[in-house]
């Protein structure tokens, strides 16, 4: 499917290509069926997956927008498209755990599961030939991508979305284990809320199964190769579709 307002093709990512609209503030955003793991170096196309995260991450951008959270969602256009405001993406990928998992068990002696009150927040450094690093505070003032009050923003709403993200999936019957978020700056220099939320980029654990691999409901299932990936996805749509407000058509 193509969009009559689509214009060229601006940036292809692993799991999405971006595209110039007629709108100059304004971007198309194609989900793709492509998944990919440990810094791509696992990859696989799962049929049903771009249409599923983007359903999934246009209903949670109506709720956290109906919230107060500003993103830079406008609306969907057909089963795998979503209209955004253009926005300068601050290279950082942006972390919160309120359960330790991943990577985080991997680097510090930290149980999977243990809580974590209050949530851990983590800034990485985006960037695939650096293997994402972990960033310090000293390190990030030391690249000079945001200034003090940018950083403090940053952290706001990283919670504020959070408590919305953690309340949201709780009425789906959904454990919000950790996620990752991109943040962008607006022409205004607003920041916002962009990329996406899937379970592509959260941890979400079923609250209704207690076996530590079935209660997986997100892109663990590919990374370990538990199978169910696109079954899971779609009932994580199927309950996020019972608490989050119909998407709006862009058009
Ligand atoms: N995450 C992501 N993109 C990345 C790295 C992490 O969306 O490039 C998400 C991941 O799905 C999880 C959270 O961020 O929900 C924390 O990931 P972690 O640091 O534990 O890394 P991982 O175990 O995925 O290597």
């Amino acid at each position: 499917m193509t969009l009559p307002f689509l214009g060229p093709l601006l940036h292809e990512g692993k799991a999405k290509r971006v595209y110039a609209t007629d709108h100059p503030d304004r971007v198309a955003v194609e989900f793709k069926d492509d998944a990919t793991a440990f810094n791509a170096q696992k990859r696989a196309s799962l049929a049903g997956k771009g249409e599923m995260n983007c359903r999934i991450s246009a209903l949670v951008f109506e709720r956290l927008a109906a919230r107060g959270v500003p993103t830079h969602y406008l609306g969907v256009e057909g089963p795998n498209w979503m209209v955004v405001r253009a926005v300068r993406i601050v290279p950082v990928e942006v972390v919160v755990r309120n359960i330790a998992a991943g990577s985080l068990c991997r680097q510090l002696p930290i149980e999977v599961g243990t809580r974590l009150d209050p949530p851990l927040l983590d800034l990485y450094y985006k960037d695939d030939a650096l293997g994402d690093p972990l960033l310090t505070e000293a390190r990030l003032e030391r690249l000079g991508l945001l200034t003090s009050p940018q950083r403090q923003r940053l952290g706001e709403l990283a919670f504020a979305i959070n408590a919305e993200l953690c309340a949201l999936f709780a009425e789906a019957d959904l454990e919000l284990v950790d996620f990752k978020v991109e943040l962008g700056f607006t022409g205004v220099g607003e920041l916002v809320l962009a990329d996406e939320i899937s379970p592509d980029t959260c941890r979400l654990w079923d609250r209704r199964v207690s076996d530590a691999s079935d209660r997986i409901l997100d892109k663990d299932r590919f990374r370990q190769d538990l199978g169910g990936v696109v079954e899971a996805y779609g009932e994580v749509l199927k309950r996020v579709q019972g608490v989050c407000p119909e998407p709006r058509v862009y058009r």
